[in-house]
């Protein structure tokens, strides 16, 4: 069974290889930018939902970090972390000016409720590379049940819009990702197959270990992976210092200390 953990992480994460581990190991390429706290949704198993500061980073922050991103060699931006990126007023502008300096892909995630067709055209007008839809139920219902918004038809509307005002373009690519627990297979697939005529790609993503979820979903049998990494003595090691720097509303680079291990996320 644990074999099975690791393969599977292993396929899921990059590997970190031996010229990453020295005590100064290279600037990730990627990295996300907090610029807002704010969010529609209250899903049940996010940060946010049960402590929301309600806060946007400041221009000259944005502006800044983002420069400083670039003058040490990130090649993609992420403009978002926590928080839903469309309701920072400003996003469009903080996309002109990422491509400005020479920002190679800038991305963004949004629950996609106020992905209406006005803004995710000023949005693609503004030079943005990507644009991804994270949906996690695929029933209006059920998505009042994760989210306690009744916003599943509108979520889906817009998608549909997004690949509408696109047209034969391919940029932004449009992605789309979902919660996957083996015991919610055919949740996933549901999804998958009403999407997948308006994504260039849908993709699982496994969450390991998360108690909110575990809790949430009545775990099953199947799902042992996911309780094994739940109790699990010796922790994973967070690989994302090597990957990908993730920036907060405040400024700072997010750091834990973890079981003796310094991780970062
Ligand atoms: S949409 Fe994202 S940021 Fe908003 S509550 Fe859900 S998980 Fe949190």
């Amino acid at each position: 069974m644990k074999l099975r953990i690791k393969e599977s992480l292993n396929s899921l994460t990059p590997k970190i290889t031996s010229n990453l581990l020295n005590e100064r190991p290279p600037f990730p390429k990627k990295a996300k930018i907090e610029i807002t706290t704010r969010c529609d949704l209250k899903c049940y198993y996010c940060k946010l939902t049960r402590n929301n500061p309600q806060k946007e980073m400041s221009e000259f922050l944005v502006k800044k970090i983002l420069q400083d991103l670039k003058n040490n060699g990130v090649e993609q931006v992420g403009l978002f972390w926590l928080g839903e990126p469309l309701f920072n007023k400003k996003l469009s502008e903080y996309i002109k000016f990422s491509k400005k300096i020479g920002i190679k892909y800038v991305f963004i995630t949004t629950n996609g409720r106020m992905a209406v067709p006005e803004r995710i055209k000023d949005i693609i007008d503004s030079g943005i590379d990507s644009i991804k839809f994270s949906i996690n139920s695929s029933t209006r219902e059920e998505y009042y049940n994760t989210t306690k918004v009744d916003a599943f038809d509108q979520v889906i509307e817009n998608l549909k819009s997004l690949k509408k005002i696109r047209g034969s373009s391919k940029k932004p690519r449009i992605v789309a990702s979902s919660i996957f627990l083996p015991s919610n297979v055919e949740e996933f697939y549901k999804i998958n197959s009403m999407i997948q005529p308006y994504v260039d790609k849908h993709y699982p993503l496994h969450i390991y270990g998360d108690k909110n979820i575990i809790k949430h979903k009545n775990i099953t049998k199947k799902d042992n992976d996911h309780k094994i990494i739940k109790n699990s003595k010796k922790k994973l090691t967070c690989i994302a210092i090597y990957v990908t720097m993730l920036v907060s509303i405040c400024g700072t680079s997010y750091k834990l200390r973890w079981k003796n291990r310094i991780v970062f996320l």
